[in-house]
């Protein structure tokens, strides 16, 4: 589980990014945070991954208070928009080096690239580098090298902002497959209501550091907590 309890975070000048926000996230759950730009998305995702400190409140990690627990310790893999494969390495090679660091051998980590590669249908591009891709077989290598060493929790921010929307809807589907054929609690980020409500065990939406509303697809389009989630969501009046 992840919890965060009364998490704000204020950067040195100016109002909170983050505001008091109170939010759990189930083992094997699949929960999104979804708002418009600016809104602290980014910056709750960072916290839980170690890479901001809340600047009051508690990040608990399996139920144990992770505010200053190193990345690494985290058991977190993440993926980003702008992701960054090794472009002098194959894709065979950025897949398994997370693996390569943690010491697994190379046996090993040939049956691992294997199982994952084939899992994201990339199994024929394992020998090309990243140059020689495209972007969503880029986008299916970068989270490839994210779920490698089958992490407890998996952290995405807008990791399809860059490609087209058919390729959008198409991976999608093969995120929320994939994550929950993991059984992996994971948190992503989107600013896309669409995104959201389709990938989504539940949603949390935020507005200017605030979360708004969390409850399932179902709950928050039919019952929004408030004007602003109607609004947002164009939920039925
Ligand atoms: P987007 O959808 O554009 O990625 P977001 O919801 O992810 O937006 P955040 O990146 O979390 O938003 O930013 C929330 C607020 O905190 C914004 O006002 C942003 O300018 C500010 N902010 C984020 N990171 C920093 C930082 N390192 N220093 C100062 N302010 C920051
Ligand atoms: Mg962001």
């Amino acid at each position: 589980t992840v919890a965060l309890k009364d998490v704000t975070k204020v950067f040195k000048d100016g109002t909170p990014a983050v505001d008091r926000v109170n939010l759990d996230v189930n083992d094997g759950e699949f929960m999104v945070l979804l708002g418009p730009s600016g809104c602290g998305k980014s910056t709750v995702l960072r916290m839980v991954a170690g890479l901001e400190t809340p600047t009051s409140g508690a990040v608990l990690l399996g139920g144990e208070l992770a505010n200053d627990l190193p990345p690494r310790e985290r058991g977190a893999a993440m993926v980003f928009q702008d992701f960054a494969l090794y472009p002098h390495m194959t894709v065979g090679d950025n897949i398994a080096f997370p693996l390569r660091l943690a010491g697994v051998e190379p046996d090993r980590r040939a049956e691992r690239v294997a199982d994952v590669a084939g899992a994201l249908g990339i199994s024929d591009v394992l020998a090309r580098r990243p140059g020689q891709l495209s972007g969503g077989q880029r986008q299916r290598v970068a989270m490839g090298r994210a779920i490698v060493r089958r992490p407890g929790l998996f952290l995405m921010d807008e990791p399809l902002s860059n490609l087209d929307s058919g390729l959008r809807a198409e991976l999608r589907a093969e995120i929320s497959g994939l994550t929950r054929e993991l059984g992996v609690t994971t948190i992503y980020v989107t600013h896309d209501q669409a995104e959201a409500l389709t990938m989504a065990d539940r949603v949390a939406i935020m507005r200017k550091g605030v979360l708004q509303d969390v409850g399932t697809p179902t709950q928050v389009y039919g019952r929004p907590a408030t004007l602003y989630v109607a609004a947002f969501l164009g939920s039925p009046r």
